[in-house]
């Protein structure tokens, strides 16, 4: 495998710390509302971290963080009137139910902020004692000038102690001391921790140097997260843990790139965002969002449209009905050589695609190669067991990376509706029959009907809008 190394700025290849286990860390969702089609993006690119890995042949363990305390979280579950805890399992519930929607595999551990605290606080009272933060009135600080490597990741510059920030996020440029710990305001409300540190609550960026360190260890394999974070969160991930370890954090830092709307990062502070309950109203599958976002590679922007979703939502059906229809075939006669061949190289050209830097784009290609080869054979009518079953395991090889096809059951009383179409069809009752397909329809399916009064039923995905 080979991976680009933000660290590095150079593709690189992928040698784990420990060949026993893969240490994969990815800065989770924020659970003070529901996420982004942009955050979905990132979180799908994790996905996609850790399907390769896996199917590479690596173990892995994989955590994905769940920030519910901070600046935003409290904030927004004052407005709510609602406990911090209530307002953040809430939408925590939320998420999981986003990242089932586009087949995103479970992490090994989902740990929660404030289920941390005091790997944090440890943290915090390491660095003040080894000189790395120091007290001030309103928190304590991170002291960026002490770290001698700082703006290693980013490039940014430490200002000399200049200035200090409180806020979680802040500019670029701005290389200013940070807060590990701010204390208690009343806007804070009950939100406090007052043993060892004085009364109040972490910074956001210390959470990921505490969980890490705690699940993973000292020094992780691949660390991720959206461009956005690798100034300030990043940089300042490794100031803390390599400050407070005296260990190499990161082997290989791995950041994709932004989900955009008419040309500019979508986000909630600029509105422009929309959630994937926005394109379920709009009757879209979830799955074809994730199809549009592995159809691009991962450090390159990609502009969202419905009308572009509506292209993927197609070709989504057409896989859907390619597999179906491979199904149907006759299984009979030898296999032929040239299609064997042909399924040989396109699942290791599938492989090598996205072995090299999670080339998904690339990978597709090869995806869509066995596809045709399906169609192909659907033509003819019949397909050899041999092929067949190569055909089978070479999908599901190759959706264990991709994950773009998810199984979905059609309900057995529409098959009796649709026996009792075909007999209406036959004895030529089409006002009959067309009622029994609208009731087909209503239920989420569709009828493709086939040569020889034959048919398939399928999920309606309604790209034709
Ligand atoms: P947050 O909940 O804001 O902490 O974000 C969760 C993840 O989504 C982080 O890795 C962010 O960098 C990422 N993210 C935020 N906005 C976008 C976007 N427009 N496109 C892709 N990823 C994003
Ligand atoms: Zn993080």
């Amino acid at each position: 495998m080979q991976v680009y190394n933000t660290l590095s700025k150079k593709i690189e290849k992928f040698t784990p710390v420990n060949e026993d286990e893969v240490k994969l860390y990815c800065c989770g969702p924020t659970v003070y509302d529901f996420v982004h089609i942009g955050n979905i993006r990132t979180f799908i690119f994790y996905d996609i971290i850790r399907r390769t890995l896996l199917g590479s042949g690596f173990k892995v363990k994989q955590v994905i963080n769940l920030t519910d305390v901070d600046d935003k979280t409290i904030k927004n579950s004052k407005i709510r009137g609602m406990g911090l805890k209530e307002f953040t399992d809430k939408y925590t519930e939320y998420f999981f139910e986003d990242i089932d929607k586009v087949n995103i595999k479970r992490a090994e551990v989902y740990p929660r902020a404030t289920e941390n605290i005091e790997e944090m606080k440890a943290i915090i009272l390491g660095l003040l004692e080894k000189g790395y933060a120091y007290t001030a009135d309103d928190g304590i600080y991170y002291s960026v000038s002490k770290f001698k490597d700082y703006g290693k990741l980013s490039g940014a510059k430490a200002d000399g102690g200049l200035s200090r920030i409180k806020n979680d996020e802040y500019d670029k440029e701005n290389a200013t001391d940070f807060a590990l710990w701010k204390n208690w305001t009343e806007n804070d409300g009950d939100v406090y921790w007052d043993k060892e540190l004085p009364k109040g609550r972490p910074g956001w960026h210390i959470e990921c140097s505490a969980m890490s360190l705690r699940y993973l260890g000292e020094t992780l394999d691949i660390h991720s997260g959206a461009v956005d974070l690798i100034f300030p969160h990043h940089e300042n991930e490794i100031a803390q843990s390599e400050a407070y370890n005296g260990k190499k954090f990161v082997k290989y830092w791995v950041h994709p790139e932004h989900l955009l709307v008419n040309g500019k990062k979508m986000s909630k502070s600029l509105y422009n965002f929309f959630t994937l309950r926005d394109i379920e109203k709009q009757e879209f599958d979830p799955m074809s969002f994730r199809l549009m976002i592995i159809d691009t590679h991962y450090r390159s922007k990609l502009d969202f449209s419905f009308e572009s979703l509506r292209k993927y939502e197609k070709t989504l059906e057409d896989i859907d009905i390619a597999l179906k229809l491979l199904e149907k075939l006759e299984k009979i006669g030898p296999a032929d050589t040239e299609t064997m061949d042909i399924i040989k190289n396109e699942s290791n050209d599938f492989e090598d695609a996205i072995g090299k830097d999670f080339d998904t784009h690339s990978a597709l290609l090869h995806f869509f190669k066995i596809i045709d080869l399906i169609n192909a054979k659907a033509q003819k009518g019949k397909i050899s067991l041999m092929e067949y079953d190569n055909l089978i395991e070479t999908i599901d090889t190759m959706n264990g990376f991709i994950g773009v096809i998810k199984d979905y059951v059609v309900p057995k009383n529409l098959f009796k509706i649709a026996e009792e179409r075909k007999s209406l069809r036959q004895s030529g009752d089409w006002k009959e029959a067309d009622k029994k397909r609208n009731v087909i329809k209503d239920a989420g399916f569709k009828i493709i009907d086939l040569a020889n009064s034959d048919y398939l039923i399928i999920k309606d995905r309604k790209y034709g809008r």
